[in-house]
């Protein structure tokens, strides 16, 4: 237990890892396995063991058991040299004395402080938020009380069409509901891929029944009684809804590092390469930390929100901890799930990247290719693996196609290129 006096015990080798999941828990196991010669803890304020948050909008959701999927067995944290700590919220980081303080009252000691914190599903701020019936989905509480509403429901409305709201909306197909989903901007998926993507996945939707309202906002959710009945949009139209699903994104959990003056905002904690905040000896990794991105556009900082980003930061920072130089980080990579059809995208497509379709898009079975100033800088495969494979290391090499051709021909490979670090 690292519940410590600090000024009475040397803590310097003393991990501290605030949040316990995909990040947070990823490293402990790092850390483990590198033999880190102190104490590694991990207080995550859930009160249940550590699980995976990508099947919440999947099986979890549409299929017939809703058990968390552990990141690690229990045995696993029996065993583990790990202290674990759940259902313990930190609510203040001393950076002076090197200390976080417990929603409980208690003051934990630390040599090196990694906040995982991740973040909240985001409000949508609309009149009726608040009624039964409107849920947001970010952990396995949400699941539970969204499966429990769905019971008996007939009709949904997602307000919001990225990968959380679509993977949502396909799960309420397959248990039979009748949805809806209202995206604010011209196509859905457009934070994060092109158009060629967005078309096939709106495709996918309509051909499965889903009613899908781009470039239109809600106005308000509509209740009776304190429940949702449905929403008003923008153009005064009414859609009616026993259940609502906000799926608009998610704020960074920060707010204690913020108070402490970790550089950063209610957007992020900034960090360097390595995930160290400007606060001596803590680091921030995961969907919380704000870092520059040699993929992203103007190659500048921001977050990103991915299983494979946790799992990177978590990496980094081990070595960090071990005094080892840090690695060349990989380019970003994402999947999503949707009625079977598996989007796996390596680095960042920008609105203004030339897309070059492999395979027709009509047909399903394709992949999107994003070059920026002639060169790879990003790729989309829906249910292409070895297109995903091969794009790891062009992307990561910034390899410029000596012929678009090769690139357009579905049947020609990609070349391979010796994997980059991952
Ligand atoms: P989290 O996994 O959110 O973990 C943070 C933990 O810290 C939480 O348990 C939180 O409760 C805890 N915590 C917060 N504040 C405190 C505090 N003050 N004290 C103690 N504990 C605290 N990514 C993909 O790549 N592919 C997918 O298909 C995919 N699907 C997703 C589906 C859903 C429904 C969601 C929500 C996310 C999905 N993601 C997916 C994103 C991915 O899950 C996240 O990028 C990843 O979980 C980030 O890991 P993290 O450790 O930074 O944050």
């Amino acid at each position: 237990m690292t519940e410590v006096n600090p000024d009475e015990r040397s803590v310097v080798n003393e991990v501290l890892i605030v949040g316990a999941g995909h990040a947070g828990v990823a490293l402990a196991v790092a850390l483990v396995k590198a033999d880190h010669p102190g104490t590694v803890t991990l207080i995550g304020d859930e009160p249940c063991l550590p699980y995976e948050r990508p099947p919440l909008t999947k099986r979890l959701l549409y299929g017939t058991s809703a058990v968390a999927v552990p990141l690690r067995s229990a045995e696993y944290w029996e065993r583990s040299p790990v202290v674990l700590r759940t259902g313990e919220r930190v609510v203040a980081v001393d950076p002076e004395r090197r200390t976080v303080r417990t929603a409980g009252g208690s003051t934990v000691g630390y040599g090196s402080l990694v906040w995982a914190a991740g973040g909240r599903a985001a409000a949508c701020g609309l009149p009726g938020e608040e009624l039964h019936g409107v849920h947001t989905l970010r952990d396995h509480g949400d699941l539970t009380a969204l499966r429990a509403d769905l019971t008996g429901a007939r009709r949904a409305v997602v307000i919001g069409g990225g990968y959380i709201g679509l993977e949502a909306a396909a799960a309420l197909r397959t248990l039979g509901v009748a949805v809806t989903v209202v995206e604010v901007a011209p196509r859905l998926l457009a934070r994060v891929t092109g158009s060629v993507v967005s078309g096939f996945f709106t495709a996918l939707h309509r051909g499965q029944g889903v009613d899908v309202r781009s470039g239109t906002g809600v106005a308000a959710i509509l209740g009776r009684d304190g429940r949702a009945t449905g929403v008003r949009l923008g153009d005064d139209t009414t859609l009616p809804a026993d259940v609502v699903i906000v799926g608009v994104g998610m704020r960074p959990t920060v707010a204690a590092l913020v108070a402490a003056r970790a550089r950063g905002d209610a957007g992020g904690i900034d960090v360097d390469a390595e995930c160290r905040t400007s606060l001596p000896g803590v680091y921030a990794i995961g969907d919380c930390a704000r870092q520059p991105n040699p993929w992203s556009e103007h190659g500048g900082a921001m977050r990103v929100e991915s299983v494979h980003n946790a799992g990177q930061h978590a990496s980094a920072v081990a070595r960090a901890i071990a005094g080892l130089p840090p690695l060349d980080p990989a380019p970003p990579r994402f999947w999503s799930t949707q009625y079977g059809r598996e989007l796996r995208t390596v680095g960042l497509p920008a609105p203004t990247d030339e897309q070059v379709a492999r395979g027709d898009p009509a047909l399903g079975d394709f992949s999107v290719a994003y070059l920026r100033d002639g060169r790879l800088a990003a790729l989309d495969a829906v249910d292409r693996p070895r297109d995903f494979a091969r794009a790891q290391a062009l992307v990561a090499a910034r390899w410029c196609p000596p012929d678009p051709e090769v690139l357009a021909s579905p049947d020609r490979d990609l070349p391979r290129l010796t994997p980059a670090a991952t």
